[in-house]
């Protein structure tokens, strides 16, 4: 399963490389909170974003770990909070849209935000509306350059006219490099880093916290657990702040079931019998 390049490579191992120094962690860990990006690393990449739906074995193995008592699962996107439930529909889990943005309790951007917001979105409809495979998805109140079916001169055309338009606007709004898309996004949302810092701030002590993330967006998370989690690049290797990785949605699955059985059987148990 594993090549002698991931079983030689300190700096990012293969999660199973080092399997036993992981389970002695999640074995000593009184509780264990779970979060877990959704595109690229629970399910594939399809053409239209709007195709994917979280597979039956990854939807089985998140409901047995929701029920376990010492672990708490957290799916955390840039998806809309309710377009993210409805493609995992997994019962007991946590769901974090938008970024982080979109937890329990409403919160609301600034008028300046969604003016430029707006604006900005507005001039690119128009500006890019003549590159084949170029669209705007409009998640209200952010938005997504999508450039996945696009050439890449023109991939690279958007790209570039989004960056300039959203820097025009750099007092209100910034912009995030993911897989084949650009988001748009206020200075309010903070991004996934900020959101796992304030779900673990409410934890007890002792608390092991896993993240799991392909994209550019999840390198906040893994900053922000630089250090104390177990954090984990699912996809190729790449420059990342992540400690340990993961090739593709499948083996992110193993690793669930993995975790799943260990928590069962007890050889991976959640700290010691009081
Ligand atoms: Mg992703």
């Amino acid at each position: 399963l594993v090549d002698s390049m991931d079983r030689n490579d300190t700096k990012l191992p293969h999660l199973f490389s080092v399997w036993p120094r992981v389970a002695s962690r999640l074995h000593r860990a009184k509780h264990i909170l779970l979060f877990l990006d959704f595109d690229g690393t629970l399910v594939g990449f399809k053409p239209r974003p709007e195709d994917v739906m979280l597979p039956a074995p990854a939807r089985i193995v998140l409901a047995r770990l929701a029920r376990h008592s010492r672990l708490k699962v957290f799916l955390i996107s840039g998806r809309r909070r309710a377009d993210l439930r409805r493609r995992a529909r997994v019962p007991g889990v946590g769901y974090i849209g938008l970024h982080g943005w979109e937890r329990n309790g409403r919160r609301s951007l600034s008028v300046e935000s969604r003016k430029s917001l707006r604006a900005v979105r507005s001039i690119l409809a128009g500006a890019l509306e003549k590159l084949p495979g170029v669209w705007i998805e409009d998640k209200k109140p952010v938005f997504v350059v999508h450039y996945r079916r696009a050439l890449a001169a023109d991939a690279r055309k958007a790209v570039a006219i989004t960056l300039r338009r959203v820097d025009s606007r750099r007092n209100d709004l910034y912009s995030v490099r993911g897989n084949r898309v650009v988001d748009v996004l206020p200075l309010e949302i903070e991004g996934k880093g900020q959101a796992v810092l304030d779900l673990v701030s409410d934890q007890p002590r002792g608390t092991l916290v896993i993240y799991a993330g392909d994209d550019t967006t999840d390198e906040t998370a893994f900053a922000a657990l630089a250090g104390r989690g177990i954090t984990i690049l699912v996809g190729p290797r790449r420059k990342t702040q992540a400690r340990f990785r993961l090739r593709n949605p499948q083996e992110l699955i193993s690793f669930l079931q993995k975790l799943q059985q260990g928590l069962a059987s007890g050889i991976v148990t959640a700290g010691r019998a009081p």
